[in-house]
């Protein structure tokens, strides 16, 4: 058995010494637990904010802890009537390759899904966080202009491909010409820009000819300082995430300071701007989603695409990286717990 813990916290971008591999022994499941086997670990990158102690939605992960995440496992054993050995199991298992549940956290998965790991993503919480961003706060309209950036990962890409089917034009934003190329060809925008050209300010200008309706903020940034000029009257824009300012301090920093000028656009162009955390919504609205988004992958008219990286011990890497852009498509660890 193997899990990585949070080592002491990051200060700025992670690094591997963040993380430290443990090898405990299987854990026994006492009446009323189960015991699972991690199949598919989910990274996302949230994660950065747990690694941080400071206040926000969920708590921090604690030093020594194992790290938090979604994951999709298998029953081994079972103490409870409600699951049996060989159920799959959506849940939040964590970075390591067994772990309890007492069942309050786990949804079952037909055991014969084709793709136990898109639970993860499109069919999952990234499928959802797009879905209620762009459909409850951003609602594009036929003929509108849609923009998203990280829009080859799986906010993004099911953000822009929902806006197609809302008749919508969509322009993505994306880091180099291959994952541009992607999100063009293989997921259908309108055009995708790549944020690191010199003149990308200008090509999404020119992307953008009847300007911006809904900015979907994934990232922040210089993205966001290229949208504000663009955005029409009346423009939407849920913010989902600020990615680019994740390894941020989150005190008031000195500099440039883009608040007076984004503050009075707001008023003088009505944009609605609206922040949202998609565990809020699970209640109310995840039946819909899962009915609609299940429908429309089973179509192809939602396409997904996958970064299936092998073993837990790759994990930090992967997961720093993701933060930097190196993955293609949602990131997502297969363990490999013989
Ligand atoms: P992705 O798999 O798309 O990975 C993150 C991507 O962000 C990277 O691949 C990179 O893509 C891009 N990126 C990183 N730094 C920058 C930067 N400085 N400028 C521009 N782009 C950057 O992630 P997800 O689809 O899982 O998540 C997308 C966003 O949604 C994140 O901000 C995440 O925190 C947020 N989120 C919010 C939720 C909520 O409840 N509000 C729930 C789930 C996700 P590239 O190479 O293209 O730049």
């Amino acid at each position: 058995n193997r899990r990585i813990v949070l080592a002491p916290r990051p200060s700025g971008a992670p690094v591997p010494d963040n993380f430290r591999l443990e090898t405990p022994s299987v854990p026994e499941p006492s009446s009323g637990q189960v015991l699972l086997r991690t199949l598919w670990l989910s990274l996302d990158p949230y994660m950065r904010g747990r690694m941080s102690e400071a206040p926000s939605y969920a708590p921090p992960v604690d030093i020594g802890e194992v790290m938090v995440g979604g994951t999709v496992s298998q029953v081994v054993t079972s103490n409870r009537d409600d699951f049996a050995p060989g159920d799959l199991v959506l849940g939040v298992s964590g970075w390591q390759e067994y772990a309890l549940s007492d069942g309050s956290d786990l949804t079952k998965l037909p055991r014969d899904m084709t793709h136990p790991s898109w639970a993860l993503g499109v069919l999952g919480m990234p499928g959802f966080t797009a879905w209620h961003g762009l459909l409850k706060i951003g609602e594009p309209k036929a003929g509108e202009t849609v923009v998203v950036a990280a829009a080859s990962g799986p906010v993004g890409a099911t953000v822009g491909q929902i806006a197609k089917i809302r008749g919508a034009r969509v322009i993505g934003v994306a880091g180099g010409e291959r994952k541009c190329r992607h999100v063009v060809q293989e997921l259908g925008f309108d055009a995708c820009i790549d944020h690191r050209a010199p003149d990308f300010a200008a090509q999404l200008k020119a992307a953008c000819p009847g300007g911006i309706d809904v900015y979907f903020e994934n990232v922040g940034g210089m993205v966001f300082d290229a949208v504000l000029p663009l955005l029409n009257d009346h423009a939407r824009m849920p913010v989902c995430g600020v990615i680019a300012h994740y390894n941020d301090d989150y005190a008031l920093q000195p500099g440039p300071d883009r608040l007076p000028y984004f503050a009075s656009l707001i008023l003088r162009k009505r944009f609605r701007v609206q922040g949202f955390i998609i565990t809020d919504h699970y209640a109310d609205e995840y039946a819909d989603f899962a009915r609609q988004m299940g429908a429309w992958v089973h179509d192809g008219r939602v396409r997904y695409f996958e970064d299936i990286v092998d073993g837990l011990e790759k994990a930090p890497d992967v997961f720093i990286g993701l933060l930097e852009g190196r993955n293609n498509g949602k990131l997502v660890v297969r363990m490999s717990n013989d």
